[in-house]
């Protein structure tokens, strides 16, 4: 508490501490001369201190409790409390990746069409992640209507479509134009700058457009998805140094079953895909699958934390498996290798099915196929 409150333990302390001699010559001398106003002085003293002192029990009884008079102050907490950010928007269901909000280079937008993290220093976002389902596509033209976005503060510089031009790269959308094809307002959200970053032509219309593809395909055979993606590192600038070019694309991606299931729909079973892409001609002629990683890996390489709404047991599951990759191990286990994910049942063998079949017993029960009780199995 501050220092205007007294403490009333020191000052019960105070009062013990004198001796008893001192002590007495105290009240005399109160008495004497009739010092109302030292006692009450003293009253006053007590009073506050108690007063500080239930102060100080309410704060630390009812750290949090919220008033509807009160606005509720930002605490400083060891552990920084993760915002409810499913609430916020469907497109942030499984998390908010870099817990972004305020900060210039990690600024919360929220739309109806996705959710990024805007990066302004960066004039590119760090993040886009929408939801993927068969409602969002429907047979609107793509709109090609590129415009800056008008939703970024005021003093803020807004890249420009032009700002590409002549550069070498792309407008590479995130949330591509055929994700959002239900309504032209939803495709046309999809043409705004803060959804876009210079990509390597390349990179773009080949294995990062076959990506792309490929969700879809998820999504018409009855799948909902939940797709993350941006670019990392620095490769260079364009428009005078106001858009970086990233050195990698990456995309992270939940494939969910029935739509609509929101975080309950993920389990230890989900499949998840993860790539990392060279930002350049490297990408020429490859496959997308030739860039598959696990979701640790791109955590590892962007700092970011997916799936953070998703408990952390599950998450730990799915973001170390690779996709596509046989499994060595349970480390591996995803329904399309179900025979990882369930334990074989213990075989039921004798010594006669042993000799017959020549079956290999790695670890035998040396009780159950000790026939001779020699500690040997089988002999
Ligand atoms: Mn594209
Ligand atoms: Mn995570």
């Amino acid at each position: 508490m501050g220092s205007k409150c007294v403490n009333t333990g020191e000052l019960r302390q105070a009062i013990m501490n004198l001796s008893g001699e001192d002590f007495k010559s105290f009240l005399f001398k109160l008495m004497l001369k009739k010092s109302f106003a030292v006692i009450l002085s003293g009253i006053l003293l007590l009073s506050i201190s108690t007063g500080c002192q239930k102060l100080e029990q309410k704060n630390q009884t009812q750290p949090t409790s919220p008033s509807p008079t009160q606005t509720p102050v930002q605490t400083q907490s060891p552990t920084p409390k993760q915002t409810p950010t499913s609430t916020v928007s469907v497109h942030l269901t499984l998390g908010n990746p870099t817990n972004a909000g305020s900060a210039p280079d990690n600024y919360l937008m929220v739309k109806p069409q996705y959710a990024l993290s805007y990066n302004r220093d960066r004039g590119i976002p760090n993040w886009v992640s929408w939801q993927l389902n068969q409602s969002y596509l429907g047979d609107v033209e793509r709109q090609d209507d590129w415009s800056p976005d008008l939703s970024l503060k005021e003093d803020w510089y807004q890249v420009r479509p032009g700002d590409y031009r002549s550069s070498g790269y792309d407008r590479g959308h995130l949330t591509p134009s055929a994700d959002r094809t239900r309504t032209v307002e939803d495709n046309s959200a999809t043409f705004l700058m803060t959804n876009i970053i210079p990509q390597h032509p390349d990179n773009n219309r080949e294995v990062w457009r076959e990506l792309e593809e490929y969700t879809r395909d998820l999504v018409e055979s009855g799948k909902e998805l939940y797709i993350i993606a941006g670019g990392v590192g620095t490769k260079g600038a364009i428009a005078n140094g106001k858009v970086v070019v990233p050195q990698q694309t990456w995309k992270v991606i939940a494939v969910l079953d029935p739509p609509g299931s929101g975080i309950q729909g993920i389990t230890e079973n989900t499949q998840t895909i993860a790539v990392i892409m060279p930002n350049s001609e490297a990408v020429d002629n490859t496959d997308w699958r030739d860039y598959l990683v696990s979701v640790d890996r791109v955590e590892q390489i962007t700092g970011y934390d997916f799936f953070s709404n998703v408990p952390k047991f599950v998450q730990d599951e799915i973001e170390r498996r690779v996709e596509g990759q046989p499994p060595t191990d349970q480390s591996n286990c995803s329904p399309a290798y179900p025979e990882v994910c369930i334990p074989p049942p213990p075989p039921d063998l004798d010594c006669s099915d042993i000799e017959q079949k020549n079956i290999k017993v790695l670890q035998p029960d040396p009780h159950k196929l000790d026939r001779n009780k020699d500690g040997v199995a089988c002999l």
